[in-house]
């Protein structure tokens, strides 16, 4: 099972991006609503009993809800090729705190450490072989885009299933904050 931990948004925040979506950038393949969220922690495709193990690590963990406020926007590249387009996230100590504690709790399940820096982000729309200018402005335009705060109350186990041309993800398992 392929499988990652993340936030997912409340509805009023995806409407908010979904009002930002879908024109401005010829070609771009927008995330439809629905699966917009933000990455904790990528897993990727490990066995079902380590899933359970990774189920029960996660159930123990303890960790205080907060407050995320979504604002600005970026661009992922490969090879100086823009491949995502995303609105980013307030850095807040708790939020780094949560995202520590699901890697340790992920450690402890055999799990190796993720070496990727931890860019939160919510993908808005991927994008091959973008008209850079197109996306350069799209950036700009929206650059002061910012949510109210959003309270997390809860991160989920999602499990992703790569189909043609989206991903479906499915949450597995909600682990409540405090
Ligand atoms: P697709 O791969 O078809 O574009 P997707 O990226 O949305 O779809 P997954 O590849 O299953 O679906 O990824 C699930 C989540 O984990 C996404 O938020 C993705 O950005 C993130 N992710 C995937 N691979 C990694 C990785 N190697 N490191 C960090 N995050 C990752
Ligand atoms: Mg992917």
């Amino acid at each position: 099972m392929r499988l990652f931990v993340a936030l997912d948004l409340p509805w009023s925040a995806r409407e908010q991006l979904a009002a930002l979506s879908g024109s401005g950038i010829p070609g771009a393949r927008w995330v439809p609503p629905e699966n917009y969220h933000l990455t904790l922690r990528f897993i990727g495709d490990i066995p079902s009993h380590v899933a359970r193990d990774v189920d029960d690590a996660l159930l123990g963990l303890r960790s205080r809800g907060f407050a995320l406020t979504l604002t600005g926007m970026g661009t992922f590249s490969k090879g100086g090729v823009s491949s995502a387009l995303w609105v980013g996230v307030e850095r807040t100590p708790p939020l780094d705190h949560l995202r520590n504690k699901i890697e340790m709790a992920l450690q402890r399940c055999g799990l190796e450490p993720e070496r990727r820096k931890f860019q939160p982000h919510v993908t808005l729309a991927r994008l091959d072989n973008p008209a850079e200018g197109k996306v350069a402005a799209f950036v700009q335009a929206h650059n002061l885009f910012r949510t109210e705060a959003l309270p997390v109350e809860h991160f989920t186990l999602f499990s992703s299933l790569l189909c043609k041309d989206h991903a479906v993800y499915t949450p597995e398992a909600e682990y409540e904050l405090a």
